[in-house]
Order: structure tokens, then sequence, then C-alpha cells
């Protein structure tokens, strides 16, 4: 089948790809318009493209627009259990119809290699996205792959990003770290 696979960042595309594109032809969707600052989502996107590219694959850009973010969880971004949820959904129908309009058979998503991700709703907005476009939903749960993926992407100096994306994640990966930091120094 030609697969679109939405990719939310290099690292986390390394493992599902290799999974995937043994048996499948593959086509990397980079539809993430949570990413803000511009410059980080820039940043994510030509670290991305740049390791695809020196692997031959097609690499497609969904439209980068912080605003569909802010207006698909408007009302919960304070919330991430639901904003999340949204936010999958949000970037899995973008990628979709970008395989829709490329004329692929199935949609996957990268998301599932992290342990930082909720995988029982990825599959669910992905089934959902999928369903709506007329795609085959294609899921795992890479997770046991995550260290490799750790492994792969350190090794090739890839830009490993801190925070998930949207400017919530951002403040709460702040926050950690700063309560990490003051926990360290009480010892
Ligand atoms: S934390 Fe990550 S998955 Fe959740 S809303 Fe923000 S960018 Fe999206």
């Amino acid at each position: 089948m030609k697969v679109a696979l939405h990719a939310c960042c290099g690292p986390c595309l390394i493992e599902p790809l290799d999974a995937l594109a043994e048996i499948h032809e593959i086509v990397v969707v980079f539809a993430n318009p949570n990413i803000q600052p511009a410059e980080e989502y820039k940043r994510r996107r030509d670290t991305l493209r740049e390791w695809a590219n020196e692997r031959g694959l097609e690499t497609v850009e969904a439209e980068y627009d912080p605003e569909l973010w802010e207006a698909a969880v408007a009302g919960v971004r304070d919330q991430p259990g639901t904003r999340c949820r949204r936010c999958y959904t949000l970037r899995l129908r973008q990628t979709a119809a970008e395989g829709a309009r490329l004329g692929c058979d199935a949609l996957s998503t990268t998301l599932s290699v992290s342990p930082y991700q909720d995988g029982a709703a990825i599959d669910a907005a992905g089934r959902a996205a999928a369903s709506e476009r007329g795609l085959v939903w294609l899921f795992e749960d890479y997770r046991p792959r995550y260290p490799e993926a750790t492994r792969r992407s350190r090794e090739a100096g890839m830009y490993r990003q801190v925070y998930c994306g949207c400017p919530p994640s951002k403040a709460e990966a702040d926050e950690e770290r700063a309560r990490r930091r003051a926990e360290r120094r009480r010892r």
C-alpha cells in the first residue's frame, strides 16, 4: 500500500519508518501546526527533511498555521488530555487530506513511538481521520522502539526538542525542569 505517514519530528520518524517501509511505499507528511514558535517549527521540519531526503524519501508539508491549532483547542488549552486528543485529530486529519490528494491507500503516524503521548487517543483519532478519507488506518504501538529511536537520533546528531510542541507544553516542560532542579538542590 501507499501510506501517508504523519511525522511529528525526525527522531520519531526513524523507527516507525523502518517498520513500515519494509512492506509499504511511504510518503512522509509533516503536519504539525501545533508547533510554536515558527523558528522551532522550521528547525524540526528541516531536521526531518534532511534525514528523509538523504534516504530518497518523498516528504510533504501540510499547511502551517498555528491558528488552526488554537481553534482546535479553544476552551481546553489548559486541559492536557482533551487538548492533546484534539491536537492529534487536527494533525491526522491534515495528513489524511494530503494522503487522499496524493492517492495514498492508508494513513499512519509516528506519534505512537513516544512514551509521552496517549496511544489509545492517537489510535482513535487516526481511525476517524482515515475513515473520513476512505483510507486504511495502520496503527502500531512503537513505544518499545523508543530507546532505539533515541539512540539512533543522538548518534545521527539530530536536533532533539525538549517539549512536545504547543505553547502550553513548553510551559509545562519548563515547569517540570525547574521542579527537578529545585529537587536536586534540596538533596
Ligand atoms: S502537548 Fe503535544 S500533543 Fe498535546 S496539544 Fe500540545 S503539542 Fe499537541
